[in-house]
């Protein structure tokens, strides 16, 4: 029974060396080399062709390469009942509290302003916003915005975090549902979102919310592109509803040239950066997977497709 790499715009090379230092003998097949496809009983994905998994009759467990899971479910035509998996390791959590409090410091200490003083060689002085003064909230309290919650609130911000149900985390103010977003919103001067990408989040940092923020608030979206209505990201700055907002994911990636974003004065932009998965901290956990379905054990960190995260 076979292991399948299926990635349809990254190279494999990595995975392989990291999945053969843990099993010389693991059968191994790189898409689109497949062989037999009967034999294929796990799929580790990025971004497949819609409908290929439908070729793999015996498959009992589609595995994605990152934290996210919405490149798979976009697909409309996925073999049902298999059960679908993502990445959950202290590694993503570290990546990404590392660029969350990278960017709520940046903002707060006036860094892109004092980058630019120094090309100009201005001695120009910016009152810092101390931590104990500002309000953070994070859009989803989950793995990734769980951690960072703890680490802004060990620097002394006063976090809140909004998710669909309530949390008890120490010092964190818990919001939940429809019904609380707007609460949450009204004490956010740095809105940081964590969300994972379904139905019900997509499109959700829209003028609307922001026009719920603190004024002059500053987003950070390191989650995914799709969260973002772009025109009223610029609008809102413009207007000045928003002092700025930092940026690792787009709707379109790379971020074209030409885009306004690109060249915004109160826009940071990342290459979808934030926390990239590592081969070497992850296999493991991926291969462990892969020995549970064969041995007819259910795969440990599975989503919920209808909730769709
Ligand atoms: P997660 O563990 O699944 O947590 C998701 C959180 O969002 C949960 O707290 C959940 O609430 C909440 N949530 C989901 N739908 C909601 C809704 N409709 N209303 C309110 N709250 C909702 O996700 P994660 O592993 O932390 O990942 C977060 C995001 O980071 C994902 O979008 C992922 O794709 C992105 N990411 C980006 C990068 C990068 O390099 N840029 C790297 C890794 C991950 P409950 O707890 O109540 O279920």
């Amino acid at each position: 029974m076979a292991f399948l790499i299926l990635f349809s715009d990254l190279n494999p090379k990595n995975w392989v060396k990291y999945l053969r230092r843990q099993d010389p003998d693991l059968d191994l097949r790189i898409w689109p080399e497949v062989g037999d496809p009967a034999e294929i009983r796990f799929a580790l994905t990025w971004k497949h062709p819609p409908g290929e998994l439908r070729n793999y009759p015996n498959l009992a467990c589609i595995a994605s390469l990152g934290v996210g899971v919405d490149h798979i479910l976009r697909d409309p035509d996925l073999p049902p009942g298999v059960p679908i998996t993502r990445v959950v390791d202290p590694s993503m959590a570290q990546g990404m509290t590392e660029y969350v409090v990278m960017a709520v410091l940046n903002h707060c200490r006036q860094t892109a302003d004092y980058f630019r003083h120094q090309q100009a060689a201005e001695w120009k002085i910016h009152i810092p916003m101390l931590a104990d003064r500002i309000g953070v909230g994070i859009l989803g309290l989950g793995q990734l915005g769980a951690d960072a919650a703890q680490r802004l609130t060990a620097l002394g911000f006063n976090v809140a975090g909004w998710s669909r149900s309530r949390k008890t985390l120490d010092k964190i103010a818990s919001y939940w549902g429809g019904d609380q977003l707007g609460a949450f919103l009204s004490r956010t001067d740095i809105l940081i979102c964590l969300l994972p990408l379904t139905p019900d989040t997509r499109d959700i940092l829209n003028a609307e919310l922001f026009s719920g923020l603190r004024p002059g608030a500053f987003l950070v979206n390191p989650a995914r592109g799709e969260h973002l209505v772009e025109d009223d990201l610029l609008a809102a700055l413009d207007g000045g509803r928003l002092g700025g907002a930092c940026l690792d994911v787009f709707r379109t990636e790379p971020l074209p040239p030409g885009h306004p974003f690109w060249t915004h004065p109160k826009i940071t932009i990342t290459p979808h950066v934030a926390s990239l998965t590592n081969p070497a901290a992850v296999v493991p956990r991926i291969y462990d997977n892969y020995r549970r379905v064969l041995s007819g054990q259910a795969p440990l960190y599975t989503i919920d497709r209808t909730r769709g995260y």
